[in-house]
């Protein structure tokens, strides 16, 4: 996809949270993008993953986990950087690779609540691209009611079996590693019996589906895993027994906005390709941009992708503090993931039937970007963490 377009949508209130440092690393981070992601769309569709290489070549360039400490492979930068490759993932219409769940959720929790060891043998592997991570929390019979998974791991001697299975898992296909949420004590209770388990793919008994055949990012592996009588040793516990939900929590407030960064992002871009597109086209004898509906429906498109960016822009600002509320993640995960929908459904309309032609990035981004309003905590539940701050 053609990423020459101009971005209209820097010119009302220009962003002040980057330094040059982090807009020298965009370009590393946009070139690779837009040269090793997007122009194979076709091809990671066809087999539901990207190449494998890619990991390792990421890796390379120092896009994985960039804000992992130097000591274990990172680069043991800011926030930011991350900000980054989710921007530039999102500018370039990749729904394809799973790097920032790999970068930016697995890799944090092993780097906040994993032991020395764990630290020392995986983050580096996960920095070079050497190992994918991803974590499995969704089960078949339960997504939004984390507390009442039912995949268990049963002590004996120095292990713990692992029975069970998990679903709609990113990275799964490709993975290395997976932090799997458990019950390791009581079944029946919720939050106190939930644990994070780290289960390496080549164990005996642990297997993965087929990736999923999807709507829309029919280029990521998400797929089912399942686990028959896994033997995984008690050093493989992140943090401890039954503090698994409240290690979920601490991170769930930054998984959320990484989400809105994403949607925001995705917001521009899709409305840079439509301006473009609306100039160009002619109907009636001038350009669709012509037109009053035209004007004054990019009008608020963009006015509302420009309130998400601000609101977004602070959420990070938070985050870098550490000060980021429950409320304002969830705030920001759901209207900037209902935001997207409506704009990409809006520049459908105004591309006419070439919006619904799959080669154009609108297209592509009306079917890729639907997913975000359920991952990541439905948004329905979003609003039920915001009731409960009143
Ligand atoms: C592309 C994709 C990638 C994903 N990647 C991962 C991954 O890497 N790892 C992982 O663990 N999971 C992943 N998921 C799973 C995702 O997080 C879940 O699908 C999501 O949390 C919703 O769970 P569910 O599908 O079981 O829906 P359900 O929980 O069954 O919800 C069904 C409906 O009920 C509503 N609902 C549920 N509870 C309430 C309530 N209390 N009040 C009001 N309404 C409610 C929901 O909002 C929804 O509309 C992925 C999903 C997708 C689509």
């Amino acid at each position: 996809m053609s990423l020459n377009v101009p971005n209209p949508m820097n010119a009302m209130i220009p962003r002040t949270i980057f330094s040059a440092d982090h807009e020298d690393f965009r370009r590393t981070a946009r070139r690779f993008f837009e040269e090793e992601l997007a122009p194979h769309r076709d091809k990671w569709e066809e087999q539901q993953h990207i190449d494998r290489s890619l990991w390792n070549k990421a890796g390379e360039l120092g896009l994985l986990c960039p804000t992992m400490p130097e000591e274990y492979g990172g680069s043991g930068v800011d926030r930011l950087y991350s900000v980054i490759l989710m921007e530039e993932q999102a500018r370039a219409g990749d729904s394809a690779s799973g790097f920032s769940l790999h970068s930016d959720i697995v890799a944090n929790y092993l780097n906040n609540f994993g032991s020395e060891e764990m630290k020392k043998e995986w983050l580096p592997k996960m920095c070079s691209g050497e190992a994918v991570g991803a974590i499995a929390m969704t089960e078949p019979g339960t997504g939004s009611d984390l507390q009442a998974v039912r995949t268990s791991a049963i002590a004996d001697g120095d292990d713990y079996i692992v029975n069970g299975s998990k679903i709609f898992i990113t990275n799964g296909y490709l993975c290395d590693i997976a932090v799997v949420v458990v019950k390791t004590g009581d079944p029946a209770k919720g939050a106190e019996s939930v644990s994070l388990l780290l289960v390496e793919a080549n164990r005996e008994g642990f297997s993965k589906g087929r990736p999923l055949k999807k709507v829309g990012m029919k280029g990521q592996d998400t797929c089912e895993l399942f686990f028959d009588n896994v033997r995984v040793p008690k050093s493989n516990l992140i943090g401890t027994e039954g503090m698994g939900f409240i290690m979920l929590m601490k991170e769930l407030a930054w998984e959320r906005l990484m989400i809105a960064i994403m949607c925001a992002s995705g917001c521009e871009s899709v409305l840079a390709h439509t301006l473009a597109y609306v100039r160009d086209r002619k109907v009636f004898g001038k350009p669709v941009a012509a037109y009053q509906n035209t004007k004054y429906k990019l009008a608020e498109l963009r006015s509302e992708t420009q309130i998400a960016r601000v609101f977004v822009d602070r959420c990070i600002e938070e985050q870098l503090k550490g000060t980021l509320q429950v409320d304002a993640a969830a705030a920001a995960k759901y209207w900037v993931s209902d935001l997207i929908s409506k704009v990409v459904d809006e520049c459908v309309q105004l591309h006419g039937g070439y919006g619904f032609m799959t080669e154009y990035p609108v297209a592509q981004a009306y079917i890729d970007t639907r997913a975000n309003r359920i991952y990541g905590g439905t948004n329905e539940i979003m609003k039920e963490l915001i009731s409960r701050t009143f």
